[in-house]
């Protein structure tokens, strides 16, 4: 339902939640969110309240600066902690979170099972960071186009990789998906509001367009990478 994804020079989690908050009037049933550091990935979510997520993660969060977080609203598995977003592989080494539905999930999900690859939650989500995985060959970017072509359904969706600790890969179809450009920061989310607390200069992304987001700028190019050029929309009012 809500997307928020950042990198740059401030830690990451008060960012995501002060952007979470800005969609919660669009209605979740459970938030979450993932961050990146030297120890690799860790996750916090839960069902409820945004309050009830910034219970659970304390005071003693990890404070660096790069990370993604959701709010759900439940498609496909009952809200839970355990279905709520980001979802990782079983090597969390990926982790994702993702507006819309994969239509295709349950083949896929098979499919991976086949392959090994164990799934904990009943959500469609989770075949995304595990196709990652399965995807990935050294590029990360590479491996979200190989997982764009097998996809099918609505999306808007951000990938956090332990293999590629200084990049965000985001992309859309059929789910409204925005950047956000700051200086030596970038955002991506699913609504302007999320991010106009940071920055009035956004990209609005159109369908089929990926994204990969480092704390130097962003590169916005179709699914089988060529590039696009975009428009600088400069947002005037407030949310
Ligand atoms: N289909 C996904 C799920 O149920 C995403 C729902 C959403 O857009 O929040 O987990």
């Amino acid at each position: 339902c809500g997307i928020v994804g950042y990198i740059g020079k401030q830690p990451a989690v008060p960012v995501l939640l002060e952007g979470l908050k800005k969609l919660e009037y669009r209605g979740y049933d459970s938030a979450g969110v993932a961050v990146l550091d030297e120890t690799g990935i860790s996750t916090c979510k839960t069902v409820g309240k945004l309050a009830n997520l910034e219970e659970k993660l304390g005071q003693d969060y990890s404070k660096t600066c790069i990370g993604i977080g959701h709010t759900r609203w439940a498609t496909h598995g009952r809200p839970s902690d355990i279905n709520s977003h980001p979802h990782l592989d079983s090597e969390e080494k990926f982790a994702v979170v993702h507006n819309g539905i994969i239509e295709n999930y349950l083949e896929l999900k098979e499919w991976l099972i086949e392959q090994g690859h164990q799934f904990i939650s009943e959500t469609d989500t989770e075949v995304l960071p595990h196709l990652v995985s399965y995807y990935y060959e050294g590029d990360l970017v590479e491996a979200v186009r190989k997982v764009l072509k097998k996809v099918r359904g609505s999306f808007a969706m951000v990938v956090l990789s332990r293999q590629d600790p200084d990049k965000l890969v985001a992309a859309r179809k059929d789910s409204p998906m925005v950047l956000g450009l700051g200086e030596g920061e970038y955002f991506v989310a699913s609504d302007i509001p999320a991010i106009l607390n940071y920055t009035r200069k956004t990209y609005i992304l159109e369908d089929g367009e990926m994204v990969v987001l480092t704390k130097d700028g962003v590169t916005v190019t179709d699914f089988e990478g060529n590039p696009k050029s975009k428009e600088v929309y400069e947002v005037k009012w407030d949310a």
